[in-house]
């Protein structure tokens, strides 16, 4: 019989090394891999062999949801992705934009991003010389000739539907643009995941998504990830941007996106179906002067939508008819929606952008995009749809009218 092992050592070590056929994903909560002899260690050092060293490098958690990420992003198509999660939204933002880019290059985008975005591109990659120009993607000539005109821009960045104004942007137009000028380009596809657009198949290089938002769906963690066509050839280069800036996905959070992903159609069809609810009682009600939601015929970017979206999505925003000391009253007033500075949860959120989200973001780029002091933005849940309205019929009856 084998001696054993003390106490401590038994506490410690995991007495099972094998691979056991776990149905569900197995959790791998560790920093390291252990190698069984130097020569295995060394093989995989030297890239000889592929193999996990630590989980700041890659996970097998991580990897899998990083596979079943890719498949989707491309699904339906011959296109091949990979995909890199990360810690946040933001840090896949700022880990792509720092592989691709170096000082002296210039980023086209438009004024109505993600509010941690504008300040990113201004504050962070600016301080790097990485300067931001902020165009209306909207006019493809205008593109077309800025990028004609300007050696410097050497990529566009791109969300559509845009936050908070719902806008969108023609995807395989822009897409083509960019190719027709040797131009990078990157979409923020967070407010569609895969399930409801697949920009890659309209001819963009690269998606990020936070995958706070709807992959998790439940608003249990925070995560992002990176996802690009393989033939770009930037796996490597990125991964290593990740791995030495630590911007790595931790095991539990993937994790926690595996589990979201599972119901991702199932709620994105509901997200869908409450929030084409929701927007027609908005457009209908006397308070309201506008709603922003792409699945309205009136919203002027809906034919866009439609050809590009396989659904609206579950975002929608609108400005009441009153100032802003009338519209923060409605704010306080919802009793079933809660005031979170999120979106894509099950719950129904609300949100303020100019006093929250949008609240750094200079004013003058604000009101040039849209972005005013009656608006609010709404991301609805997959709650009973008649519970919804009724809550934003009594939070609208502070306005008279
Ligand atoms: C939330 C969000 C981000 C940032 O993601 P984090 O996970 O919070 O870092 C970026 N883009 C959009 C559209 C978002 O909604």
């Amino acid at each position: 019989m084998k001696k054993e092992k003390g106490f401590s050592t038994t506490s410690i070590h995991n007495p099972d090394r094998e691979q056991v056929h776990s149905q569900s994903l197995p959790l791998y909560l560790t920093s390291s891999f252990g190698f069984g002899n130097i020569e295995e260690a060394i093989d995989i050092f030297t890239g000889k062999n592929q193999g996990y060293v630590y989980s700041r490098y890659a996970n097998p958690t991580i990897k899998s949801v990083e596979s079943k990420i890719s498949r989707l992003e491309v699904h339906g198509s011959d296109i091949e992705a990979f995909a890199i999660m990360t810690s946040s939204g933001m840090s896949a933002i700022h880990t792509l934009l720092s592989t691709l880019l170096k000082p002296g290059d210039k980023i086209l985008t438009q004024g109505n991003l993600y509010g941690g975005t504008t300040e990113l591109l201004k504050k962070i990659l600016g301080q790097m010389e990485i300067r931001t120009e902020f165009i209306k993607l909207h006019e493809v000539d205008e593109l077309s000739a800025r990028l004609s005109s300007d050696p410097d821009i050497k990529l566009v960045y791109l969300e559509s539907p845009a936050n908070p104004t719902l806008d969108c942007i023609d995807i395989r137009s822009v897409a083509s643009c960019c190719q027709d000028h040797n131009v990078i380009s990157v979409i923020d596809n967070t407010f569609c995941t895969p399930y409801l657009q697949q920009p890659l198949l309209l001819g963009i290089d690269y998606c990020i998504h936070s995958t706070t938002k709807y992959m998790n769906g439940h608003g249990t963690g925070t995560a992002g990830v990176i996802v690009g066509k393989s033939e770009l050839n930037s796996f490597q280069s990125i991964w290593q941007t990740m791995k030495l800036m630590g911007t790595n996905c931790s095991p539990f959070e993937a994790w926690l996106v595996n589990n979201g992903l599972k119901t991702l159609s199932l709620r994105m069809d509901k997200h869908c179906q409450n929030a084409m609810a929701l927007a027609e009682f908005l457009e209908g009600h006397p308070a309201i002067l506008k709603v922003n939601y792409p699945g309205l015929e009136s919203f002027s970017d809906h034919m866009i939508a439609k050809k590009q979206m396989k659904d609206f999505g579950g975002m929608l925003s609108f400005t009441v008819d009153a100032d802003l000391s009338s519209t923060l009253r409605v704010m306080n007033q919802f009793q079933l929606c809660s005031m979170a500075p999120t979106l894509g949860d099950t719950d129904t959120l609300v949100l303020h952008p100019t006093t929250s989200s949008h609240l750094n973001v200079d004013p003058a780029l604000r009101t040039e995009f849209g972005i005013s002091d009656n608006m609010i933005r709404v991301s609805v849940g997959i709650e009973d749809i008649e519970d919804i309205i009724e809550d934003f019929k009594q939070a609208l009856d502070v306005i008279q009218k």
